[in-house]
């Protein structure tokens, strides 16, 4: 099923609290308590079979530090997968397809995803071969574990479920959603710091002030994102 209410997210991880503690405040929270999305964090040492809970080990081949085993992964997956057959199953990684607002968008519509969160050097590279279907990176830097980026795509995805967002029209109008930055805005008072809020703000007219944003959105991405506007239809800029 597809679809919106109901959306259920597994973040596989040995830091499940860091993923609980991150998704109570906010949006995310509102939209958990609203019933709009069910995320569960798994400890992936609750699928060892050891006394010591291990759930890395030495690369073969040598070299320094350590890298994720297979079996605690592909258990937890597997425990999943007997509840919920149909997700798909993302490693969080460097070497994945960038996330970006399209990406969300599409994400948001998903009933079901599995976020897997890499530590050390990674995962055992069979986990990828066997079971996971998609491959994410939140940028060209690395980062010491998968749970900030598993974070930051649930946030990037909760957001743009229906109800998530109060006022639902701000979601849809931020950056990147029609291909542009975001326009400047402003609140009161009228004058900070010997700085005014434009005059059209004030003046009431609705389509003067939907001219002046949706200018102000073009000039922004013009100076900051030019690639943004590379292939957009050039009627768009007038
Ligand atoms: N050896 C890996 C490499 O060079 O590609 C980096 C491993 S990193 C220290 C540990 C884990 O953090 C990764 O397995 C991945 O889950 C996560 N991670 C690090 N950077 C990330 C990024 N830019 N996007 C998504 N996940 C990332």
């Amino acid at each position: 099923m597809k679809g919106h209410r109901g959306m259920r997210i597994d973040v596989l991880t040995i830091f499940p609290d860091l993923i609980r503690q991150a998704l109570s405040c906010g949006i995310p929270g509102r939209a958990v308590d609203a019933g709009l999305v069910d995320v569960r964090a798994h400890d992936l040492r609750d699928h060892t079979d050891d006394l010591h809970r291990t759930v890395d080990d030495a690369p073969y081949g040598g070299g320094a530090g350590i890298v994720f085993k297979p079996e605690p992964i592909a258990r937890a997956l597997r425990g999943i997968a007997l509840e919920r057959p149909s997700g798909k199953v993302i490693f969080l990684t460097p070497e994945g397809k960038r996330l970006d607002q399209t990406m969300a968008n599409r994400l948001s519509l998903e009933a079901h995803l599995v976020l897997l969160c890499g530590r050390y050097r990674g995962i055992d590279e069979r986990i990828r071969e066997r079971y996971v279907t998609h491959e994410i990176s939140i940028g060209d830097y690395v980062l010491s574990g998968g749970e900030f980026a598993a974070l930051v795509l649930i946030d990037a995805v909760v957001r743009l479920i229906p109800g998530a967002v109060g006022d639902a029209e701000s979601a849809l109008e931020d950056s990147f959603q029609n291909g542009l930055l975001d326009c400047p805005w402003y609140t009161r008072p009228p004058v900070f710091e010997g700085l005014s809020v434009p005059e059209v703000l004030l003046g009431g007219n609705h389509r003067l002030i939907a001219q002046w944003r949706r200018e102000e959105a073009m000039k922004r991405t013009r100076e900051r994102r030019p690639d943004l506007l590379e292939g957009q239809d050039v009627e768009r800029e007038r």
